[in-house]
């Protein structure tokens, strides 16, 4: 719904006569990105509106926010965990939304202008396709949608949605082909940081610990995310969403290691120049240009003093020791639902190791056994993702429960 098609009297009360902020849904509220997605919002009372919040279980942190940005919609997966948040929102006015069905209600929520999915995990992908079918401006975070439905995310863009990648790497490219031809583009460069275990042998990667793997150099983000970067899946998902929301070919999507994460990815064009995004690693930049473009925000979150700076350096990823990355750029090139496959056995393997129930470099053969297994076929609709979804989950617990 656009917003000149809404009540314009109930919409100027509810915007408290803000009549150029946007509406904002925030999917996810209580994560990484949810929480810096607020800080955004913050530093931008003006500009945007939150509408609509949703979180997993976490009930203290979610009333925290609904009380502090007062939305409409209140979404809790748990259900336990939204009654709690139910009765002790009584009385504000506030809708409290219980079970999966609330992603979907805030993606498509009319007041919402733009959904911002911050969602981990492929539970992300049913709120995908809704905010774009309902024509939604979609900032989207959570690449784990793109990664297990693709084909479906291409064929809901063309309903009338908008897509603005918040992944650092896309929203640095995105950045770098403003006004640029896409036809002139050769490849694209993603910057890869190297998580902890940059530069460690294969024999120096089997005994490290969840605790080494989620001590991130860089970034400070939610568990599943930084043990992927630490296996380079991260890094792997990132191709296949750069594949999907550029329409580049495998071959043109490369991956250099970039220690200090200040470029956050490049863009070689047909004449041999190279166009990149430099900025402090800090989510909350892409966030704003997701949610502010074509316009651009200020003052910066975090300067970029490149003298203190002093030198960045890049190199080769080490694709021996790190062999998710292949291992996604072969579910990449099979296409169809093996990206989905690739993904929901990752998502298991990853809840394994932080379980501890598996080692690290377990990880990666959770998911080579999985998609040694997979028969290859083509995604019609959600339906196949799910069913090819809990095979893949299936499968995976099964290779992960032999490593006990
Ligand atoms: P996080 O674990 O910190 O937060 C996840 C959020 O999703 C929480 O609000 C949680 O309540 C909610 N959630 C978890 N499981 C859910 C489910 N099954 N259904 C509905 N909601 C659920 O994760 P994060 O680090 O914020 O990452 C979110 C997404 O953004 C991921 O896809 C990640 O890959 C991507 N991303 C994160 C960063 C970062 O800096 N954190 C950077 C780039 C991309
Ligand atoms: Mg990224």
């Amino acid at each position: 719904m656009t917003r000149a098609s809404r009540s314009p009297n109930l919409y100027n009360v509810f915007m408290n006569g803000k009549a150029d902020a946007r509406g904002l849904a925030i999917l996810g509220s209580t994560g990484s990105i949810g929480t810096q997605a607020l800080e955004v919002v913050a530093a931008h009372p003006e500009r945007l509106r939150v509408v609509a919040i949703t979180a997993y279980s976490n009930v203290e942190l979610l009333e925290e926010q609904a009380r502090v940005y007062r939305p409409l919609l209140v979404g809790m997966v748990l259900p336990e965990a939204a009654a709690v948040l139910r009765s002790r929102l009584a009385g504000t006015g506030i809708e409290v939304v219980a079970g999966t069905e609330c992603l979907v209600e805030a993606a498509v929520y009319p007041m919402a202008d733009v959904v911002l999915n911050g969602v981990v995990g492929s539970a992300g992908l049913p709120p995908t396709l809704a905010a774009l079918g309902a024509g939604k401006r979609l900032a989207l975070a959570n690449k784990e949608s793109i990664v297990a439905g693709g084909e479906l995310v291409l064929e809901a863009l063309k309903t009338g949605g908008e897509l603005i990648p918040v992944d650092s790497e896309h929203g640095a490219i995105f950045h770098c082909l403003r006004g640029e031809d896409l036809s002139d583009v050769d490849a694209i460069v993603l910057t890869a940081s190297g998580g902890p275990f940059y530069g460690r042998s294969r024999e120096e990667l089997a005994g490290v610990t969840v605790e080494d793997a989620l001590a991130h150099p860089t970034w400070s983000m939610g568990k599943k995310i930084t043990v992927d970067s630490a296996t380079l899946m991260n890094k792997g998902l990132e191709v296949i969403e750069a594949h999907y929301l550029f329409g580049l070919p495998y071959d043109a999507i490369k991956v250099v290691a970039h220690p200090q994460s200040v470029v956050h990815s490049l863009v070689e064009f047909r004449d041999g120049s190279l166009s990149a995004q430099l900025s402090m690693p800090d989510m909350r930049l892409p966030i704003a240009l997701a949610l502010s473009y074509p316009e651009r925000w200020g003052p910066p979150f975090k300067n970029t003093d490149l003298a203190a700076l002093g030198s960045l350096t890049f190199g080769e990823v080490d694709r021996d020791a790190f062999r998710c990355l292949d291992l996604a750029y072969r579910a990449g090139r099979e296409g169809g639902l093996a990206t989905a496959v690739l993904n929901a056995a990752n998502e298991v393997a990853v809840a394994s190791f932080l379980q501890g129930r598996i080692g690290f470099l377990d990880i990666e053969r959770v998911i080579e056994e999985t998609l040694d297994r997979y028969e290859p076929a083509g995604a019609r609709s959600l339906d196949d993702v799910t069913v090819a979804e809990g095979w893949a989950r299936a499968t995976a617990e099964e290779a992960a429960g032999e490593a006990g």
